[in-house]
């Protein structure tokens, strides 16, 4: 529940023929987040306010976020 209420808030929406602002890309992004949160996670995006995504994109952003948390707690029970 917290999750999905956190989600509502951070993931703003998308207006039509916003594209994913990953430097390079150009397809349609399909969530918007904290550019910081993105930069973080390792993606180049242009702005560190607001970072839109596509699909490619915003998997590979859940995967490093992701793999971050697995490494956090690797380190933690080391
Ligand atoms: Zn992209």
């Amino acid at each position: 529940m917290c999750t999905l209420l956190e989600e509502a808030f951070t993931l703003g929406r998308i207006d039509k023929g916003v594209k994913c602002n990953v430097s390079g890309c150009g397809r349609d992004a399909v969530r918007s987040l904290s550019g910081v949160k993105v930069k973080a996670a390792g993606l180049k995006v242009g702005s560190e306010k607001r970072a839109y995504l596509c699909k490619e994109h915003y998997k590979e952003y859940k995967k490093r976020t992701k793999k971050d948390k697995q490494l956090e707690k690797w380190r933690y029970s080391a």
